[in-house]
């Protein structure tokens, strides 16, 4: 899509927004280009989202898995038919390259192909009684309402893959997506309209995360609440989603490690590096942001990392050229180069990057040259807090064993990763990461998703998204005795 879209709420059905404000959505690329005027929602829209999704409920739980499944088998058809155009909505609305683009797109087809298919698989266990004559078992029955709020940096891998399991284990959805990314979002929920879901089945209300975001985590209507975003707003609606007792999945922030040992492969760790951190300008959970090199190597490996680095070509992400899109927003941008002026303030060596690069066709836009710091030490705030942007903070340790603990030193545990060659560290680093995804050669970012992923300590509230352990999140347990 090309132009400015004007966005609807899909309540039911597409709806104009209650007070019938709309905000813009701006190409981080190019402030002046505005993607789409978007819903600023209030409560009253939410209140209809979940009364739809409530109407929805008895029948949608009724249907067969398989049926359920047929309806999200035709979305992930549509979805890949459309890849191109929402590629494009998605690299105008947040900067990511449209080869990224393209592919996140696969993927959400991906994903909802796979829910698809879960349908179709045992539910339960029979579980031996005492009682010679009676039968026991267990089922899983749906929720019922559940609120997805998702972010702007995967809109459309990440709220599919809540909304899939949601939907294929009997629940309706209330979606708010992040606002950033509204008209991208609307492209999704044209799919799932076109593929001929019931009404009220999947709602999407667009607004600010305090009014409509809040509002899902305290609505009594929502009996499960799934967020992805930051620690901060993630733990708020935690604690709200808790008082009330309702359910609730929290996938936050990370400051993931890659470890070099001393007998990697440094090239194939450069890559990961570069590919892992400065992807999608770093701004996924999965990053990697500190680079922990073990001494024997470190100043090789710092070489060719800069070596590598100054090659990769910053640039609006429509551009076939491009390796390195703007930050997704001006305050994405803002936080990034407050955190490049935080470690040079506390002593970390700017190596390269953290500039606004020169070339004109850029200066409209929120893009920061990739930055390298050196000598950064534990207590810096840049080895500390999250950052979310194109910036790789370089540790030295003296070996493998000061290199975990240096990685373990934060409050986050979401991704780790280690080059080696050496069996018995691979399994040392596996079996010493207090990480949810332990990554042996290969980059912190990048999971499969078929597989639990998730993370530890501060990042996650420690229930798994994606593959079958979504199953437990979206559905209760019922524990069914029958003595005949
Ligand atoms: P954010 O927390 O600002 O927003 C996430 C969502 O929450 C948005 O839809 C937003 O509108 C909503 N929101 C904002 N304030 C709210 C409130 N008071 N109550 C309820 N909802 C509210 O995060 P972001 O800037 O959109 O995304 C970046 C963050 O997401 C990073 O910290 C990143 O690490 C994290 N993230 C985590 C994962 C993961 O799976 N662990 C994946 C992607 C992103």
């Amino acid at each position: 899509m090309n132009g400015t879209a004007t966005i609807d709420n899909y309540i039911g059905g597409w709806r104009p927004p209650a007070s019938g404000r709309r905000v813009p959505s701006l190409n981080p690329a190019r402030r002046s280009e505005t993607v789409g005027l978007v819903p600023d929602s209030d409560r009253t829209d939410l209140d209809a989202a979940v009364a739809a999704a409530e109407a929805a409920r008895r029948s949608w739980r009724k249907l067969a898995g398989s049926q359920r499944g047929a309806l999200l088998f035709k979305a992930a058809d549509l979805l890949e038919s459309r890849m191109d155009e929402i590629g494009r909505a998605m690299t105008r609305e947040m900067g990511k390259t449209i080869g990224e683009a393209k592919g996140e797109t696969a993927r959400g087809a991906a994903i909802l192909r796979y829910y698809a298919g879960e349908g179709m698989r045992p539910i339960g266990d029979v579980i031996p009684s005492t009682d010679a004559e009676a039968l026991m078992y267990t089922t899983r029955v749906p929720l019922g309402v559940v609120g997805v709020i998702s972010p702007w940096n995967f809109p459309v891998a990440i709220p599919l893959w809540k909304i899939a399991p949601a939907l294929i284990y009997g629940n309706t959805v209330v979606w708010k997506p992040a606002i950033e990314t509204a008209v991208t979002a609307a492209l999704v929920m044209e799919c799932f309209h076109d593929a001929g879901f019931p009404a009220g089945t999947v709602n999407m209300v667009v607004g600010d995360g305090a009014a409509i975001g809040q509002g899902i985590a305290e609505h009594p209507g929502i009996h499960g609440v799934t967020f992805t975003g930051s620690n901060a707003v993630g733990k708020r609606v935690g604690q709200i989603a808790l008082a009330r007792g309702a359910k609730y999945q929290l996938e936050m922030g990370g400051k993931n490690p890659i470890v070099v040992a001393a007998d990697a492969d440094l090239d194939l760790a450069v890559d990961a590096t570069i590919s892992g951190g400065l992807r999608s300008t770093g701004q996924k959970c999965t990053a990697t942001s500190r680079v922990i090199v073990v001494r024997e190597v470190y100043e090789t490996f710092k070489e060719k990392l800069l070596a590598k680095i100054k090659t990769l070509t910053v640039g609006d992400g429509l551009d076939a050229e491009t390796w390195l899109g703007p930050c997704a927003s001006e305050k994405q941008y803002e936080t990034v180069i407050g955190y490049i002026r935080k470690g040079r303030e506390e002593g970390a060596e700017l190596l390269v990057g953290g500039e606004r690069p020169s070339h004109p066709s850029l200066a409209d836009g929120f893009f920061v040259t990739p930055a390298v710091f050196d000598r950064v030490t534990t207590g810096m705030t840049i080895a500390r807090e999250e950052i979310f942007g194109p910036v790789l903070a370089l540790m030295e340790a003296g070996d493998l064993k000061e290199a975990i603990e240096l990685a373990n030193d934060t409050e986050f545990g979401l991704s780790a990763s280690l080059y080696t060659r050496d069996l018995a560290n691979a399994l040392a680093f596996a079996q010493e990461m207090e990480a949810g995804l332990i990554r042996i050669n290969a980059e912190t970012a990048g999971v499969e998703l078929q597989a639990p992923f998730g993370g530890m300590k501060g990042s996650s509230s420690h229930s798994r998204e994606q593959g079958q352990a979504a199953i437990e999140f979206y559905t209760a347990v019922k524990t069914v005795f029958v003595k005949p």
